[in-house]
């Protein structure tokens, strides 16, 4: 409950809302209320008339008008409240999805590489439906609900206080076996919310990836495995489904006897002449009233628990810790005073694995890049020469040591004003859908078509881009699916060139390009890396024989550090692959 309560402070600013809720939901019972004293009063009048004790039909027929007039209230107060909670649930529904998805926007890299999207996805819907559910059933059950009951039995303590000691009595008791029958149900709640998570998850990799599907064919066996996991929730639901009902059998049988012992009472007390046929009339109605919501509790006692569950899962992801100074929320910062003194970039004892419980992937990597300095790493693949990038940038925090940024450990440095200094070309392209014009602006300003157009030469990107139909406007499709491996790389570059930073880093930015394209590329970015501090990632040797130093990695350590040609002649790892690569080109040439 207390995560419940956590919500609605969340969500403060929507009090007016839920006050004109739960007032709407107030008079909607309270005219009802009124509904059984007119015909309590109306039978009466009947009586009279018809044992000739008075009473007219004039009177009768004002009764009438009463009725009707009590009923268009209520219905005209029942939609105006219903107004008022569509609104408080949409509104609430858009609080909780945004602050939801600044969350998820400021969490650290970490968090995403555990997750899946679709299990996300699922989760946050499930949460907030659950939600905003509660609230609704809550103003639109339990408030009027808690109305009619007080009145019922204010007004049958008076005419009948036993009715009223026997409702006060059995009240209580069904909300507590309700809420002690239900946590077997939310157990099996909780087994099938996983199976939609893991399911929800796999549907949307499996759907970002169908061609991977397609070309392993493996469409029958995702679809059989989705379905296993809804066939499973089936059982489950059905067990909630008996078990619930099974509840809901033996409350409604035990509610009978105790009505049936109400209706005895009056009945009796009728037949004794303690009141009149029209309060007879009154008393029937109002405990028929009563009635319902025993009917109801147990929508109510699983909308709560079912809240709590999404309340609880919310404030999970709500309650984890912050990216330190990520820049959603982190007051923004124009420039720092960077020093020009320090190296460019310093790993300073560096150790580092991505959990706590893995290998380091990195091992006292120490090294120092200076201003203008190009840098190539070498190494086997998974050696770490990507992560050892992503730590420039702060993505994960280092394990031990400090990484520098202009002689600023970059745990200190606001994270906006260090990723602004880094441009970067990722591994895997890593596009939006959307334009092309829009892929390449992204995250910078206005930019113009000229400067459009320089980047897109420099990264021998034009060639391409004006074939297209609509050249900046073409649509790419998700993470740039039309395309090609090697457009994507070339867009890539154009984008990261486009960002203008001080350090760029290439990750095997250039891999999936033909050998002429890559020279193309390559040309374009000589002239972009003049003055620039750039770290290159290759495989392809040819593309980093220009390069002031080369850095070896294996095993994530340093391996060697020096020029391409002291290198050359070590026999260490740049050698082996010169190698390997020169015999490989020499064939090559030898086939054409
Ligand atoms: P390289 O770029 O040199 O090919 P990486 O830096 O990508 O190598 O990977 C180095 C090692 O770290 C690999 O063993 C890989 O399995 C591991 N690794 C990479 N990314 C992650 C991650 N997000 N979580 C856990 N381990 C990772
Ligand atoms: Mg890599």
């Amino acid at each position: 409950m207390r995560s419940i309560a956590k919500i609605m402070t969340t969500a403060s600013q929507l009090w007016p809302l839920y006050l004109a809720v739960v007032i709407g939901a107030v008079a909607t019972s309270a005219t009802a209320l009124l509904t059984p004293f007119v015909i309590a009063r109306a039978t009466d009048t009947v009586v009279d008339i018809a044992e000739g004790r008075g009473g007219s039909v004039a009177d009768l027929m004002w009764l009438a008008v009463l009725l009707l007039v009590v009923a268009l209230a209520n219905s005209a107060i029942t939609n105006i409240a219903g107004y008022f909670g569509d609104v408080m649930s949409v509104r609430l529904r858009t609080i909780l999805s945004t602050s939801y998805y600044r969350k998820l926007l400021r969490l650290p890299q970490r968090y995403y590489d555990n997750e899946l999207t679709g299990t996300i996805i699922s989760r946050l819907n499930r949460s907030i439906t659950s939600i905003t559910d509660f609230l609704q059933i809550f103003a639109n059950g339990f408030f009027p609900t808690v109305v009619t009951l007080l009145a019922v039995l204010v007004i049958t303590a008076f005419y009948s206080p036993w009715i009223s000691l026997l409702l006060i009595i059995i009240y209580p008791t069904f909300v507590w076996l309700t809420a002690l029958t239900s946590r077997k149900w939310q157990v099996w709640e909780k087994q099938k919310n996983d199976h939609y998570d893991i399911s929800g998850g796999r549907f949307s990799e499996v759907i970002g990836q169908m061609r991977v599907v397609k070309s392993f064919v493996t469409e029958r066996r995702e679809a059989d495995s989705f379905h296993q996991h809804y066939s499973d929730a089936v059982v489950l639901t059905k067990q909630q489904s008996r078990f619930w009902h099974s509840m809901d059998m033996w409350r409604r049988s035990a509610l009978d006897v105790v009505f049936f012992v109400i209706y005895a009472i009056i009945f009796w007390q009728t037949a004794t002449g303690q009141y009149s046929v029209g309060t007879m009339v009154l008393l029937i109605q109002l405990t028929s009233m009563a009635r319902q919501p025993v009917t109801s509790m147990s929508y109510w006692v699983d909308a709560t628990q079912r809240a709590v569950a999404g309340s609880l899962e919310y404030f999970k992801v709500m309650d984890k810790i912050d990216e330190p100074n990520n820049p959603l929320e982190a007051a923004p910062v124009a420039r720092v005073g960077w020093s020009d003194d320090d190296p460019v970039i310093e790993f300073d004892g560096v150790d580092f694995g991505y959990s706590d419980s893995d290998e380091l992937v990195l091992r006292g990597i120490n090294l120092q890049v200076n201003r203008g300095e190009r840098i190539a790493f070498v190494g086997e693949s998974g050696g770490g020469k990507t992560t050892l990038v992503n730590l420039i940038m702060k993505l994960y925090p280092v394990t031990a040591g400090v990484v520098r940024v202009h002689g600023q450990s970059v745990a200190e440095v606001p994270t906006a004003a260090l990723r602004r200094e880094v441009g970067v070309v990722f591994q895997d392209a890593s596009l939006f859908s959307g334009t092309i014009r829009e892929n390449m602006a992204y995250g910078l300003g206005d930019v113009t078509d000229e400067q459009l157009e320089t980047a897109a030469r420099r990264a021998n990107a034009s060639g391409f881009i004006g074939s297209l139909h609509d050249r900046f406007d073409t649509e790419i499709g998700e993470r740039g699916v039309k395309l090609s491996g090697g457009q994507k790389q070339r867009l890539s570059v154009a984008r990261a060139l486009l960002k203008d930073a001080p350090i760029l880093i290439l990750d095997e930015a250039t891999s999936s390009l033909d050998t002429k394209s890559e020279r193309a590329v390559q040309a374009g970015l000589e002239e972009l890396m003049e003055g620039r501090t750039t770290l290159i990632i290759a495989h392809r040797l040819s593309t980093i024989s220009s390069v002031d130093r080369i850095i070896t990695l294996r095993e994530g350590r340093i391996d060697e550090i020096g020029t391409p040609a002291e290198l050359a002649t070590t026999g260490g790892i740049y050698a082996e692959l010169l190698a390997l690569q020169g015999a490989t080109s020499k064939a090559d040439k030898a086939k054409l």
